[in-house]
C-alpha cells in the first residue's frame, strides 16, 4: 500500500492540474487508514504553502514559557544544508515547536512536531512573529507549515526520507520531488557531511559483515511504557551494546519510522541475548508499536525480527530535559484529585456550548471512559471565554484549523508538574485541553459519518485516551487508540485493550505516592447508570439559603418516582427526599432546605415500579456565602493530621498561606491557584507537633487567618 501511495505521489507531481486532482481522490483512498489527528497535505500544497523550505539538521533546542505563561514552546535551531524555495541569509535558524518543558513543568501536544537534536529532514516552514523574544534572538524565528507534516524526516543510516502520509524511497528521490514541483534545482548552504558518510559507509557494509540473527523473543504480546522487559534470543548481537540499538516500529506515524530507545531502557547486552524495557517514548519522542523490531549490532550489521511483536497499549510517558531519571526509564505520569472531588471537572469554552450535538457526542465519549475504567471525569460549569492555557482547567474547545494545526483533526493538550520527593522525581497530570478543528466536515451521532465527514465521537473517544494517558498503538480497526481514524467509519466502542491500557493507569494512578499528592479516587459504577430522559436539569441558591433543584423529564414509561441524592464529596450521596412521577414532559422542583455548608453535589434518581433505577448526571453548587474566603475542613485535623483547605470562586484565584505555629514560626509557606473547577487542596500536618496553629492566607483582593487544631 505505501508503495503504491509513493508512485502516486510522484505521478502525481509529474503531470497536469487536471490529472492531479483525479489521482488525489486515489492517493486518500490508498492512505485512507490515515492519521487519527491529521489529514495528508499534498506535497504540492506544502511546497505552495511554504515560504522556506530547506534540508537541515536541529542541533540543539531550548523550552520557553509564553509571555503570559499560558503555553510552553520550544525553540529548535536548525543547521541548513540546501535550500528548495525561499531566500535565507544566515545558516542557521529558529524552528518554534509547541509543548516542551520548563524546569518540571511540562507541556505535551498530541499531535505537534516534536523535534530531537541529530534530526534530519526536509524542513517546511514560514516566518513566525505570534511570539516575541524567543530564546533564539537575532536569528530568523518560523514554524512549520502543517505540523508533523512541516517535516520530511531522514533516517540517513537506512537512505529513507518519510512523513506522516509519505514514504520515499531515498532521500535523493524526496529531493525530486520537491524540484520537480518547484520547477528550480536546490541550492547547497553547506556540505551535508554527516549524510554524505552514512550513504558511503551502507555503500561499503553491504558486502562484508555477518549480520545478527534472531531466534526468538518474549513477551510476543505486550504493551510500552508499562516496565515490561523484553527479551531477545538469537546470534551476532555482539559482546557489548556500543551505538547498538534495538528499534521498534513508531506508532505515532504508524510504524513509517522507527523509534530507538534511550540508551538507560537497556537492561543487559551479550552476544546471544538483549533485554530491555518497551518504551513509551524514544530518543525521537516516538511511541514503540507493533510490528517487526529491528536489532542494529554496533558494527551497524542488523536484522529484522522473524516475527511481529504486538503492543496492545502504550503509557503515555514524560522524559523531561535537565531532570535526572534515577529509577528504571521514563517518568510514568499519574492522575490525581485536582478538583477536590475525585479528580478532573471538564469545562466546554463558548464555542462547545453554542454546539449541542458535539457536548452530546462529547459527553458518550466521556461516558465510554468513565463506565469501563471508573476515570474521574465530570463536565462542569461552562466557561465564558476560549482558553486553552496553563491555568488549573481542563477546557474543551473548537479552534480553527490555522491554530490546531493544518488539516489536523483534534489534539489534546496533557499539562503535567513534576514534584521531588523522597529523593524521587513524580510526574502529575494537572489538567488538559482539548482543540478540535472547527473546520472539519464532523458527524456529531448519534447517526453515523457519511460522505467523508468524520465520526466526532470516534475522534473524541481516540483524543480522551490520550488524555487517559494513553499512547498511540499500530492495531488497525481493533483499538481506539490505534493511531489512524478514517473517514465515514466510527469506532465508538473501547476495545479490551484500550480498557487494560485504562485501568493500568487508573491502578497506578489510586495508590498513595511518595509526593503525597491526592490519588484520583475512581468514579462509582452508578455514573454509568445515566437516566437520559432528564433534561434541562439545574440546581440554585436561594435568598433564604436554601437551593432549588429543577429539571423536567420527556418520557416516564413505567417511571414510579424521583429520588434527589446529595453528597458533600461527589461521590458517596444519601438520599435527602422524593418526588413522584407525573407523566411525560413534567417540570419538577425539589427544595433542599438544609443544604450542606461550603458545596454541595446533587443528583436525581429515577426509580421504576419493577425497583430498577437510574442516574442524572451530577450538578455541583457553591453557597456564594462560602465564595472568595478559606475554609479548613475538618479542624480539628483528622487523625493523620489532614485537613482541607477550600476556596471557591468562580474565576482563577491564587491564595498564598503560611501555617504559623503558636511561637510565630513558619512552618509553611506554599500558593495554589483555585479555580471554579479545582476547590479542594489537601494539606498535610503530619509531620507537626499537635497543637494549635494559624494559616494566614492572602489573594489579590482579600485576605485572612484562621485558627487550626493539629490532632
Ligand atoms: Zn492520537
Amino acid at each position: 500500500m505505501k508503495k503504491r501511495y509513493t508512485a502516486f505521489a510522484s505521478y502525481m507531481l509529474r503531470n497536469s492540474f487536471g490529472a492531479t486532482l483525479l489521482v488525489l481522490a486515489c492517493a486518500i483512498n490508498a492512505i485512507a487508514a490515515g492519521n487519527p489527528h491529521m489529514l495528508p497535505i499534498p506535497l504540492e500544497e506544502r511546497i505552495q504553502q511554504s515560504g522556506l523550505i530547506v534540508e537541515g539538521e536541529v542541533v540543539s533546542k531550548k523550552s520557553f514559557w509564553d509571555a503570559r505563561r499560558e503555553n510552553i514552546y520550544t525553540s529548535n535551531i536548525i543547521k541548513v544544508y540546501k535550500i528548495f524555495k525561499g531566500e535565507l541569509k544566515a545558516q542557521e535558524l529558529e524552528l518554534i515547536t509547541e509543548g516542551g518543558n520548563v524546569g518540571l513543568d511540562v507541556h505535551v501536544f498530541s499531535t505537534s512536531l516534536k523535534l530531537t537534536p541529530g534530526r534530519q529532514g526536509i524542513f517546511f516552514l514560514n516566518d513566525q512573529n505570534v511570539l516575541a523574544n524567543t530564546p533564539a534572538a537575532g536569528k530568523r524565528s518560523t514554524k512549520a507549515y502543517g505540523s508533523q507534516q512541516g517535516l520530511i524526516s531522514y533516517d540517513i543510516h537506512h537512505n529513507k526520507a518519510t512523513d506522516a502520509f509519505l514514504q520515499f524511497s531515498s532521500i535523493e528521490s524526496a529531493y525530486s520531488a520537491i524540484t520537480a514541483n518547484t520547477k528550480i534545482s536546490y541550492r547547497i548552504l553547506r556540505q551535508n557531511e554527516k549524510l554524505e558518510q552514512a550513504i558511503n559507509v551502507k555503500n561499503q557494509k553491504q558486502s562484508s559483515q555477518l549480520a545478527p540473527a534472531i531466534t526468538s523473543f518474549s513477551p510476543a504480546v505486550t504493551s510500552a511504557g508499562t516496565g515490561t522487559v523484553l527479551t531477545i534470543n538469537g546470534s551476532g548481537f555482539g559482546n557489548t551494546r556500543g551505538d547498538g540499538s534495538v528499534e521498534f516500529k513508531n506508532a505515532d506515524d504508524g510504524g513509517e519510522t522507527y523509534t530507538k530507545p534511550y540508551p538507560r531502557e537497556y537492561i543487559s547486552w551479550s552476544n546471544t541475548q538483549i533485554k530491555l524495557y518497551i518504551p513509551s517514548y524514544g530518543q525521537d519522542q516516538g511511541v514503540a508499536g507493533s510490528g517487526v523490531f529491528r536489532v542494529t549490532a554496533n558494527d551497524g550489521t542488523s536484522v529484522e525480527s522473524p516475527t511481529p511483536i504486538t503492543i496492545e497499549f502504550a503509557y503515555s510517558n514524560v522524559s523531561v530535559a535537565g531532570v535526572p531519571v534515577n529509577k528504571n526509564g521514563t517518568f510514568k505520569p499519574t492522575l490525581v484529585d485536582k478538583d477536590g472531588a475525585g479528580g478532573y471537572t471538564i469545562q466546554y469554552a463558548p464555542s462547545m456550548l453554542n454546539n449541542i450535538p458535539a457536548q452530546y457526542g462529547f459527553q458518550r465519549a466521556v461516558t465510554s471512559w468513565i463506565c469501563n475504567t471508573q476515570v474521574n471525569w465530570k463536565i462542569g460549569d461552562p466557561l465564558n471565554q476560549e482558553t486553552t492555557a496553563d491555568d488549573e482547567r481542563s477546557v474543551i474547545r473548537f479552534a480553527p484549523d490555522s491554530e490546531v494545526g493544518e488539516r489536523v483533526l483534534a489534539r489534546t493538550i496533557s499539562r503535567y508538574a513534576g514534584f521531588r520527593c523522597d529523593n524521587d522525581t513524580l510526574f502529575f497530570l494537572d489538567e488538559f485541553d482539548m482543540e478540535i478543528n472547527s473546520d472539519i466536515n464532523w458527524q456529531y451521532g448519534p447517526g453515523g459519518p457519511t460522505n467523508r465527514q468524520y465520526d466526532f465521537e470516534t475522534v473524541i473517544l481516540h483524543e480522551l485516551g490520550h488524555a487517559h494517558q494513553l499512547g498511540h498503538i499500530i492495531r488497525p480497526r481493533e483499538a481506539v487508540m490505534h493511531f489512524s481514524v478514517e473517514f465515514d467509519k466510527t469506532y465508538r466502542e473501547l476495545s479490551a485493550a484500550d480498557i487494560e491500557g485504562g485501568e493500568f493507569v487508573m491502578a497506578r494512578s489510586t495508590i498513595p505516592n511518595a509526593c503525597d499528592e491526592p490519588p484520583i479516587k475512581p468514579i462509582p459504577a452508578s455514573e454509568c447508570n445515566i437516566f437520559a430522559n432528564i433534561i434541562n436539569q439545574e440546581s440554585e441558591y436561594q435568598a433564604g439559603g436554601t437551593v432549588e433543584i429543577r429539571w423536567t423529564s420527556t418520557q416516564e414509561d413505567g417511571l414510579d418516582y424521583y429520588a434527589v441524592e446529595r453528597s458533600s464529596d461527589g461521590i458517596n450521596f444519601t438520599e435527602i427526599g422524593t418526588v413522584d412521577a407525573t407523566g411525560d414532559n413534567s417540570d419538577y422542583v425539589f427544595t433542599d432546605t438544609e443544604p450542606l455548608p461550603f458545596r454541595s453535589f446533587y443528583r436525581i434518581k429515577a426509580v421504576y415500579t419493577n425497583n430498577d433505577n437510574r442516574y442524572s448526571t451530577r450538578m455541583t453548587i457553591t453557597d456564594p456565602e462560602a465564595r472568595n474566603k478559606v475554609i479548613l475542613t475538618p479542624n480539628p485535623t483528622d487523625k493523620a493530621g489532614k485537613t482541607n483547605l477550600i476556596f471557591l470562586t468562580e474565576s482563577s484565584v491564587t491564595v498564598n498561606y503560611q501555617l504559623l505555629d503558636i511561637s510565630g514560626k513558619i512552618v509553611m509557606d506554599e500558593s495554589v491557584i483555585f479555580t471554579d473547577a479545582m476547590a479542594a487542596k489537601e494539606l498535610n500536618l503530619n509531620n507537626l507537633a499537635g497543637g494549635i496553629y494559624i494559616l494566614k492566607w492572602s489573594t489579590r483582593s482579600n485576605s485572612g487567618a484562621i485558627k487550626i487544631m493539629k490532632l
